[in-house]
């Protein structure tokens, strides 16, 4: 019996590598980000508003590498931890190796 090739499906191949909800930040990655915070920044207040309200976020964010003259990020990432101001919605983000979060 003859093998079948599957054929090729770049839409099941996105959804295989993406893989969203297991990159989801457990409680302990979340506590891990609200201790390094904590243990460096000065002041908690929004820049923006002035309010201490801080959510962080569930995912990373990852942020991709300039190259000039085009505008498609470049394969370097740098992934980072988002925390959202409650009241204003300000983000802010911290690279979330230092904290020991990538792989
Ligand atoms: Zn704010």
């Amino acid at each position: 019996m003859q093998h079948m090739q599957r054929p090729f499906n770049p839409q099941h191949m996105r959804q295989q590598s993406a893989q969203p909800e297991a990159r989801r930040l457990t409680a302990e990655d979340k506590q891990k980000i609200g201790d390094w915070v904590a243990s460096k920044c000065t002041s908690h207040d929004c820049p923006v508003c002035g309010q201490n309200t801080w959510a962080i976020g569930d995912y990373l964010i990852q942020n991709g590498s300039y190259v000039a003259g085009s505008s498609k990020p470049g394969r370097a990432s740098y992934p980072a931890a988002m925390l959202m101001c409650s009241n204003c919605a300000y983000l802010r983000t911290f690279m979330a190796a230092p904290m020991g979060l990538t792989d």
